[in-house]
């Protein structure tokens, strides 16, 4: 299949342009597509065999369930039952934006979407061209992230050509993401609301909106075998071919330097992930930023460039898990394969 870019303009996209790009939606087809967190691949939710072609093209496990994108409120009702005035709330307060709210599914949500589940989850994008797109398709837009299995999530358009070329048919380029890493999940579904996935939307926030919010053990990297609530918590997500070792701790410094020297005697190809202006001297140092928001908006591309420049060992040092922080240091603790405090 020949894999087609569409560029379009984030601030202010061409309403052919959309429209194109949603008539391949309207006809079963798949698109990739820009949101404020990371690329989707979108296919019409209400249909399984469009959405079968999501699956296919990533190589996702069939039990790891998708987000329904929508473009409006009213949609919510369609999707999903006995929804609580909490969720209301949230959607009120970070709609459109970077939240995804799991919900009992209704009876017209394919189960191919939920994984299984008898929830959905549930997200209005901020992004423009994610805005139209859902508009233009007429339909809500089942997407996960726009990557192969197992591999970061893309915040360009040149990520995913990288995963998915050659197997789908339209990519549309709306420049880098703006967050950078994917959307936070809660589920309302149960009694006590529970964080499933920390993002850019904090727990903090959600807090200050429903009160007592609890979170699950997964995000602190416990290793549970009962599951259930979302398999899509039960697979791995990206681990670079390097090694990332995670340092935290007041001598993280030290010991990174340390590490550097001892992996490097060792004749391996060593780079650090930088948080700090560092001038030890690794293989590759990627300076991801130095406040948060920064560092989410650049993570999930170095990790692809260590890959890129065939690095052994990726050295980086923790940061304080409040606010957007929490999310960063989930998304780093589930790509390590170690972890040290120093
Ligand atoms: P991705 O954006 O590629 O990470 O895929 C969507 C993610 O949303 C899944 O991996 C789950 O973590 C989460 N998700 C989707 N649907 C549900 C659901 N019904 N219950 C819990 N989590 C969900
Ligand atoms: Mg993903």
């Amino acid at each position: 299949m020949q894999t087609k870019t569409l560029r379009i303009n984030p601030k202010n996209p061409s309403i052919s342009q959309i429209r194109q790009a949603a008539k391949i939606i309207k006809s079963g087809g798949v698109v990739a597509f820009p949101t404020e967190t990371v690329y989707g691949l979108g296919a019409n939710a209400l249909n399984s065999k469009s959405v079968r072609k999501i699956f296919a093209a990533k190589g996702r496990p069939s039990d790891n369930p998708l987000i329904v994108h929508i473009s409006d409120i009213a949609e919510v009702g369609i999707l999903a039952d006995s929804i609580p005035n909490t969720a209301y709330d949230l959607m009120e307060r970070f709609w459109p934006g970077p939240l995804t709210i799991v919900l009992k599914k209704s009876k017209i949500v394919p189960k191919i979407v939920t994984g299984g589940l008898d929830t959905v989850a549930i997200r209005m994008p901020k992004n423009k061209i994610a805005q139209g797109l859902i508009r233009e398709a007429d339909v809500p837009i089942a997407a996960p992230s726009a990557n192969v299995a197992g591999r970061p999530s893309p915040t360009t358009a040149k990520h995913v050509k990288e995963d998915l070329s050659g197997k789908i048919s339209l990519i549309i380029d709306g420049g880098p993401t703006k967050i950078g890493i994917e959307s936070t999940v809660v589920d309302l579904s149960k009694k006590t609301p529970m964080l499933l996935r920390p993002g850019s939307v904090t727990l903090e926030q959600l807090r200050e909106i429903v009160g007592a919010v609890r979170i699950h053990p997964i995000i602190f990297g416990k290793k549970t075998k009962t599951i259930h609530r979302s398999p899509g918590m039960k697979y791995r997500h990206y681990s670079p071919n390097a090694k990332i070792i995670l340092v935290e701790g007041a001598n993280a410094n030290q010991k990174i330097s340390q590490l550097l020297r001892q992996y490097k005697k060792q004749g391996m190809r060593v780079g650090i992930l930088s948080m700090k202006k560092n001038n030890a001297k690794s293989d590759l140092t990627r300076f991801v930023g130095s406040n948060p928001n920064m560092i989410a908006a650049n993570l999930f591309k170095s990790f692809r460039e260590f890959d890129e420049k065939k690095i052994d060992i990726i050295l980086a040092q923790g940061i304080s898990q409040k606010g957007l922080g929490l999310g960063i240091m989930n998304r780093l603790g589930k790509a390590a394969y170690k972890k040290i405090r120093a």
